[in-house]
């Protein structure tokens, strides 16, 4: 065996031990003469054995002749943002209530933690005092379909980036003065999901229309608003199976936490307050989710700056066409979105089955085809910087009027018969007070 097949050999093995391959071929051109061959063969020999052995230990990676399988794949960074301390750790670490430069840090990675399995599509950073959590809004499972009480909104990206990231505070303070979320809060969201979708008061403005109960809200509880924003009005509970029960599956926009319908540790959650919470031995101040209201944080335990009814300072979502009426009767069945970009939403409404597919032109515009269940098709093209935009802070501000392209009247859906909002040329309803998700007290809702 001369030197260039004990390279050739041990080369079988660079995938797996490139570093010894490479130091003993930088051994065997410096060796020359018997003893030192005899030597150097004892040496590769130690290497060809030992290097596959130590590796095996820690992964099979050999395809079934013994080869490296080149077609393994690395797995994918858990944290590749920064290298995560144990949560252990990290919870020790951010206990303080007082910020201080490193307990901030400490309390920011611990809270990013939670939101990394979502972290292709929800970005986090931090400073001194708050945390920031950036989004389109648009969660990764399906949206809309299951809802039965619809006012013909459908789900669009929202810009929630940079200065109109939602955020909270690193560390909560409790307030003096505890705001119901039955009194107030109806505009804007109240948390935040580690899936980045904001989570609104489970109330609407009128004071007793529970969204959930009305039918309002798609399997996962959440739909689209007057913006064309999707959001939950219950616990996102589903994220447990990604995230774990253990961990939060969302955050009040005070600062705390909310876990899911059990303790961290599995067991049943007791002795809950009014607004969904309490401090576990520690004196840790956490809400939980409820199948039943308040199903999250039913107000705030600490400190939040209330403003236009809402949790002030918080993003705007960004119409790009008039807000719609409500659409009696109607059943959403479908929502998908192909690989082109183009959203097909797909409903019901007196045995009829109806479509709404919509996409963003290359032009920034928006075009939406309404097709109705004989086949009658109305298309609008809406200039997103047509749209007023809302006033004040908040995702709650609302689209108002105007903008579409054409003529037609407001997207009030193919034209169901009976259906308030359906007809062709009818005005949508002014905006109401509190803003966009919201409706007027209707009788009997
Ligand atoms: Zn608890
Ligand atoms: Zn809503």
């Amino acid at each position: 065996m001369d030197g260039d097949e004990s390279c050739k050999l041990t080369g079988k093995f660079r995938g797996v031990c490139k570093r010894s391959f490479a130091d003993s071929c930088a051994v065997l051109s410096s060796c020359s003469g018997s003893t030192s061959r005899s030597i150097l063969r004892l040496f590769l020999l130690l290497v060809f054995l030992f290097c596959p052995v130590q590796f095996a230990g820690a992964h099979n990676l050999h395809g079934a002749d013994g080869e490296y399988d080149h077609s393994v794949e690395p797995p994918e960074p858990v944290v590749p943002v920064f290298t995560m301390p144990s949560r252990e750790s990290l919870l020790l670490a951010a206990r303080p209530t007082t910020a201080t430069s490193s307990s901030a840090s400490a309390r920011g990675k611990l809270i990013a933690s939670y939101f990394q399995p979502f972290a292709k599509t929800v970005k986090v950073h931090w400073d001194g005092e708050n945390f920031y959590v950036e989004s389109n809004g648009i969660p990764s499972h399906v949206m809309m379909t299951g809802i039965t009480s619809w006012q013909q909104q459908v789900p669009l990206p929202q810009p929630y980036y940079g200065s109109n990231a939602w955020q909270f505070p690193l560390f909560p303070r409790v307030a003096s003065r505890p705001l119901s979320c039955k009194d107030n809060f109806f505009r804007g969201a109240i948390a935040i999901a580690v899936n980045g979708v904001p989570i609104f008061n489970p109330i609407k403005n009128d004071g007793r229309t529970d969204t959930y109960l009305a039918g309002e809200l798609d399997k996962y509880g959440g739909h689209a608003g007057r913006a064309d924003d999707y959001h939950y009005h219950i616990a996102p509970l589903h994220l447990q199976a990604y995230v774990g029960k253990n961990v939060p599956i969302a955050y009040a926009l005070d600062g705390y936490p909310i876990y899911g319908a059990t303790e961290s540790d599995g067991s049943a959650v007791k002795n809950l307050d009014r607004f969904n919470g309490h401090s576990d031995a520690s004196g840790q101040y956490h809400y939980h989710s409820t199948r039943t209201y308040p199903y999250i944080n039913g107000g705030f335990h600490g400190e939040v700056n209330l403003r236009d009814d809402q949790v002030s300072p918080q993003p705007r979502a960004m119409p790009v066409r008039p807000f719609t009426s409500p659409l009696p009767g109607a059943t959403i069945t479908g929502f998908t979105r192909d690989a082109s970009g183009v959203s097909t939403l797909t409903y019901s409404l007196a045995g009829g089955v109806y479509k709404v597919r919509y996409e963003k032109l290359k032009d920034g515009k928006y075009r939406f085809e309404y097709i109705s269940a004989d086949g009658g098709r109305r298309v609008e093209t809406y200039d997103p910087n047509s749209q007023q935009r809302p006033r004040g802070g908040g995702a709650g501000g609302g689209p108002q009027r105007g903008g579409a392209t054409q003529s037609g009247g407001p997207p009030g859906g193919p034209g169901p018969v009976g259906g308030r909002g359906g007809r062709p040329g009818e005005r949508p309803p002014p905006p109401p007070r509190g803003g966009y998700d919201n409706r007027p007290p209707r009788p009997g809702s």
